[in-house]
């Protein structure tokens, strides 16, 4: 989509501090870090939220889910804890239409989430 933002980033009209690329997913760093580490997890393909993606192409929800592990393990946070948040809809304060799973991770991120 010519006016989204993460479209745009994944065409490299908007440069990314990215970390992983699969050709199906990309991971790059949050401009706006909550956490130590705050990576964001993206399908290259245009859904709307991760709603959307699970009932489009559950294959790219999964390979979503997997980078999100691996970036989790080369942050060196695998066993120490990490939590994946897809916020969905206005009221959970979805920003970009464009489905992106955050990986936050190095801090005690106590629970529930404010
Ligand atoms: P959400 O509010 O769940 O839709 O998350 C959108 C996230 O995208 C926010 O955490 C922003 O800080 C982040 N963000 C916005 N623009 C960029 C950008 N150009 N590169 C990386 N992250 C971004």
């Amino acid at each position: 989509m010519d006016d989204c933002l993460f479209c745009t980033i994944v065409a490299g009209g908007i440069p990314a501090d990215v970390v992983r690329d699969d050709g199906t997913t990309l991971a790059f760093r949050d401009v706006n870090p909550q956490a130590p580490t705050h990576v964001l997890v993206i399908t290259k393909a245009h859904h709307r939220d991760v709603g959307a993606l699970a009932a489009a192409d559950p294959d790219a929800l999964t390979a979503l889910h997997r980078t999100a592990a691996a970036v989790a393990a080369d942050e060196g946070v695998a066993d120490s804890g990490w939590r994946l948040v897809f916020n969905t809809g206005p009221a959970a304060g979805q920003s970009v239409p464009h489905v992106h799973g955050h990986v936050l991770a190095g801090r005690n991120l106590g629970w529930p989430p404010g």
